[in-house]
């Protein structure tokens, strides 16, 4: 076993066994009698609410009947038309408050069609014998257009310009394509590096060039794009993490949950990753529970999220909630952290003040918690790297833009995390890309 600095910080904890058995699909293939025994449960709604409640609006009752058929490329063209990102989708979107939420046996008190796994059945499919291609590129327009990003939505913007038959640079920061699907998702969620398998299906469309570790703001400019390119998209994220002043200098032990995660997702193997014994994750977004489940399964024997307000108030769903606690990770309301208390400049523990919520404002009690720690996740949000944007109009610090990502600047469109008002979800970074490339092809179209 290596020993990191911190005697409680170490790698390898589990058994190979171990850690294979913790990290395998969280939500394991149905096989092709299950699809079908679930495809027939469908009541195929003419104008179904799950379609509605889908972001990117995939024909749902269209593709679960194409797979009851057993036409499974069928199926997978369905879904793919709409969402490019179906196969992640499939095993990432909180269907609980997307499509199955809407699902009419749901309403009905039973179990909703698992939407999420027949699409998965269906697009799984699909990429591991994908025949001749589903798409075919119209005739070459002579336009460029320029991605910053290659998220989700960057990506799902340029496979619909490809399709238009434009060309398309992408260009992104990352010494990889993806995004937070390949540095951000739980691993649990995402296995067998399936991140870089859609995106190498996705490129097969042909026109897209990447260009990666290629910094907007760095390597090149907004202005250089606009002056370069017919248009340019940017999907650029939310690069900035916020951070807590807990304590003044470097510790030991003290990380921030997007890196821990990142950490995990680039491994080589999940035992090289080290984990705290006893594990506190601040927050009370999907990215804390995430932080928080993957450290249990990686062998800490104590792991504690602590949010300053109440289980209402979290923007991790009541499904990741019960998840969080499914694996055993505990969770601690109205505390607000304080510092975090080291020796030899290794964390040891971390105060909190009890809080209390009054009309949505978070006030410190004098009563405070002291929990022992040897890791401290801190998951209190992401932001906008403004200093890439400069120029651009920013409200509550996300680009400002129409519904379909315009901004006021006549070549420049945006989408996903960083577009202003969504609710940072991928598969709405895979519409908000696709409905701007729609309207990048009608803008282009007007002026030739
Ligand atoms: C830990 C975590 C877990 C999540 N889990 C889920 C989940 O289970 N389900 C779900 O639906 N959503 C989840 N999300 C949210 C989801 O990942 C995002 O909503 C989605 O990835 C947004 O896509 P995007 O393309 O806008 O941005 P990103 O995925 O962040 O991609 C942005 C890209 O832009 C690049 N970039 C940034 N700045 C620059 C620059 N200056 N120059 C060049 N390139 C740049 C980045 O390198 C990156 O590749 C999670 C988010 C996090 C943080
Ligand atoms: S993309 Fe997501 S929300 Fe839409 S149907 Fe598929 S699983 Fe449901």
């Amino acid at each position: 076993m290596t020993q990191a600095k911190s005697p409680g910080l170490c790698n390898e904890r589990l058994s190979l066994a171990q850690y294979a058995n913790h990290f395998a699909d969280a939500h394991p293939p149905l096989n092709a009698i299950q699809a079908k025994i679930e495809a027939e449960r469908c009541y195929y709604c003419y104008d179904a609410p799950c379609t509605i409640a889908c972001p990117t609006g995939i024909d749902i009752p269209s593709f679960i009947a194409k797979i009851a058929q057993g036409n499974l490329r069928g199926a997978a063209k369905t879904i793919l038309e709409e969402n490019i990102m179906g196969g992640m989708c499939a095993r990432v979107c909180p269907t609980e408050v997307l499509c199955e939420q809407a699902c009419v046996r749901n309403t009905n008190q039973e179990k909703p069609v698992e939407i999420g796994l027949l699409q998965r059945h269906a697009t799984d499919a699909h990429m591991a014998n994908p025949g001749s291609a589903l798409f075919t590129r119209a005739n070459k327009t002579g336009k460029k257009i320029a991605v910053v990003g290659a998220g989700p939505a960057g990506l799902s913007c340029a496979h619909r310009l490809a399709l238009l038959g434009h060309e398309v640079d992408v260009f992104d920061k990352n010494s990889k394509a993806g995004g937070l699907n390949e540095y951000g998702l739980a691993t649990y969620k995402t296995t067998n590096h399936f991140a870089q398998k859609e995106i190498e299906w996705l490129l097969s469309i042909g026109g897209i060039t990447l260009h990666l570790n290629q910094a907007l703001g760095q390597d090149f400019s907004l202005e250089s794009l606009t002056q370069t390119y017919d248009a340019v998209f940017l999907g650029i994220g939310l690069a900035g993490v916020n951070q807590l002043s807990l304590h003044t200098g470097p510790v030991t032990g003290l990380q921030n949950a997007v890196d821990f995660i990142a950490s995990l997702r680039q491994a080589n193997h999940v035992k090289e990753v080290v984990v705290g014994n006893q594990v506190v994750v601040i927050g009370g977004g999907m990215t804390a529970v995430d932080a928080a489940v993957q450290a249990k399964k990686l062998g800490a024997s104590e792991v504690t999220i602590v949010y300053r307000k109440g289980p209402d108030n979290m923007s991790a769903s009541v499904e990741e909630q019960k998840w969080a606690r499914l694996n055993d990770v505990r969770l601690q309301f109205y505390a607000s952290p304080v510092r975090v208390l080291s020796e030899q400049e290794t964390v040891v523990a971390i105060e909190f003040s009890k809080s209390v919520v009054v009309q949505g404002q978070v006030t410190a009690q004098t009563e405070t918690l002291t929990l022992a720690a040897d890791m401290v996740l801190t998951a209190v949000g992401q932001k906008l790297q403004v200093e890439d944007v400069n120029g651009l109009a920013l409200q509550d610090g996300k680009i400002q833009c129409d519904d379909n990502g315009k901004t006021a600047y006549a070549k420049i469109w945006v989408g996903g995390d960083c577009r202003l008002g969504g609710k940072d979800l991928t598969v709405e970074a895979v519409q908000h890309g696709k409905l701007a490339a729609i309207d990048i092809d009608k803008a282009l179209n007007a002026l030739s």
